[in-house]
């Protein structure tokens, strides 16, 4: 049985249940509004499944007046609500609670506009990651966050959870690459933050927006950077006997100021599966290998992989092996951003995303190793090291009882060591509900106080993705003290 505490559904919002089907019909139409129970199925968890709620009822707007129309509703109604993209949260950031309007942004998926020339373009929000890059490749542009889920994931997803991915480590992640927001508030009003034009004056909203986790308010639509596309890129694979050297070879090519696309870094097991599942041509004989990709002319490319290479060299690498083509490429890549599928056809996996100053990675990859191990679970390693971002994968068997609570112990003891030496929780995944019981570990009473303030101004009445991102007693003490306050100002007026 998993262990996370959800909170338990407010009963009189279950009770009229299908007054509020028939509201919400009217509003955005019968279309939109999905009831029936197979129906909200496909709706009742996020790629951290073993958590599941089926959610109230589901609605699919097609525009931002439709959300704002629902939003205004549940605001009124005291509904609680859960925004979703393409449910691809490894957190249960988008997982729906029973009395929850579940809003999904996914028919809201069109290119509003591509403009070259100033390097940006507006999109609906539900349009996936990949496709971004699609509709502006034909102009020779691509938009840079890529994880490895970008085939499926939105954008709306990305922006809640400030995603990153491989080739983040040049052009950063998300909020690095988000110019601007279309955003509806709880009560239905519709906001413009940013836009086509860097550094707007005034407190800098749109960077509290992104990685807000669907806390905050619906997302609809998005300015966002796209860049010219090199000439060309290609990347390079180097085995070490271990992780040590592997992680000083990083730290090494980080010093020497070339800033590489992309350094990602793999442990023996997550070789062999990855090997076993793309047949990628992956060294199986070494112990930590390193794919590294640099781009520019062909020229360029050359010079900066044989630079790696000699750096690589003064730590007796196993296996150095440059990329000859493009389809050796596309391959070597297919093994690194399918790794996670390739677990899951092995095992159940819990996914951790701590991230941690790189000089400690050795350190950091023998405890992992050694606290797995005690709780009898495998682990493959697969991970940003050029940005120190793990991502150990927990492996365990759901159907055996007691393993998902030790997979879940585990991680928690993984995500305090990557604290415990500088790092954090969360590097990309959010935090969901998985870390929501962490936030502790990383943070004290008074900082998250002050998030749940910032919380409470968006959304004052902790409708949007309630349970998640806060430890359940703390959001508790903070509203009884809020009722309190209303009631002193109540008796304050009336007295005056
Ligand atoms: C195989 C696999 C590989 C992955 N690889 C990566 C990776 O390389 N890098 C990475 O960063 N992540 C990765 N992820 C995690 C996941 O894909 C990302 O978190 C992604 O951004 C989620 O997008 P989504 O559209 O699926 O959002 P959802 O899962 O639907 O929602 C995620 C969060 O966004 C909120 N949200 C959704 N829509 C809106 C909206 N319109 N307005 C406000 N909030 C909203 C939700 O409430 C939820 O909190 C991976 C996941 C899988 C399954």
């Amino acid at each position: 049985m998993p262990s996370i505490e959800l909170p338990s559904p407010d009963a009189s919002i279950l009770a009229r249940r299908n007054e509020i089907i028939r509201d919400l019909q009217s509003l955005v139409g019968v279309h939109c509004v999905i009831a029936d129970e197979d129906g909200r199925r496909a709706f009742e968890t996020d790629a951290l499944t073993a958590y599941k709620r089926l959610p109230l009822v589901v609605v699919l707007p097609s525009t931002t007046d439709e959300v704002s129309k629902v939003l205004k509703y549940a605001k009124v109604n005291g509904i609680k609500v859960v925004a979703r993209g393409a449910g691809t949260s490894l957190s249960g950031g988008a997982l729906p609670s029973e009395d929850a309007i579940v809003v999904g942004v996914s028919k809201m998926n069109k290119v509003l506009e591509i403009d070259y020339e100033n390097r940006f373009a507006r999109v609906e929000s539900g349009i996936t990651n990949l496709a971004i890059s699609d509709a502006v490749g034909r102009g020779g542009f691509f938009y840079a966050p890529d994880p490895s889920s970008q085939i499926a994931c939105t954008l709306a997803g990305n922006i809640a959870m400030n995603s990153g991915g491989a080739h983040c480590l040049k052009y950063g992640v998300t909020t690095n690459n988000v110019l601007g927001v279309k955003i509806v508030l709880m009560d239905g009003e519709i906001v413009e933050i940013g836009g086509p034009f860097l550094e707007p004056e005034g407190y800098d909203l749109l960077a509290l927006i992104v990685g807000s986790e669907g806390q905050f308010g619906i997302v609809t639509e998005a300015t966002v950077r796209i860049l010219r596309a090199a000439e060309g890129a290609r990347p390079m694979m180097i085995g070490f006997e271990s992780s040590a050297k592997a992680g000083m070879c990083v730290a090494r090519i980080i010093g020497s100021g070339i800033i590489p696309v992309a350094i990602e870094f793999m442990d023996r097991p997550a070789i062999a599966v990855c090997e076993d599942f793309a047949k990628a041509g992956y060294p199986l004989d070494v112990e930590a290998l390193l794919i590294i990709e640099v781009e520019g002319s062909e020229e360029e490319i050359s010079d900066r992989l044989a630079y790696i290479a000699s750096i690589a060299e003064e730590l007796s690498p196993q296996a150095i092996v440059v990329s000859a083509s493009a389809a050796q490429s596309a391959r070597i890549w297919k093994g690194r951003k399918a790794a996670f599928g390739a677990v899951g056809r092995l095992s159940d996996y819990y996914c951790m995303d701590g991230t941690i100053p790189l000089t400690h990675l050795p350190h950091v990859l023998e405890k992992i190793s050694e606290i797995c191990a005690r709780h009898g679970l495998r682990v493959a390693n697969i991970f940003h090291a050029g940005d120190g971002n793990l991502h150990p994968l927990v492996m365990y068997d759901a159907n055996k009882p007691g393993e998902t609570d030790k997979a879940e112990a585990a991680g928690a003891e993984i995500l305090k060591l990557c604290v415990s030496v500088g790092g954090c929780l969360t590097g990309e995944h959010g935090v969901g509900i998985e870390k929501r019981d962490l936030m502790r570990v990383q943070f004290s009473e008074t900082d998250l106080a002050v998030q749940m303030r910032i919380k409470s101004v968006f959304d004052p009445d902790w409708l949007l993705n309630n349970g998640k991102v806060f430890p359940l007693d703390a959001v508790a003490a903070a509203l009884a003290r809020r009722e309190a306050e209303l009631q002193r100002a109540t008796g304050a007026a009336a007295a005056a």
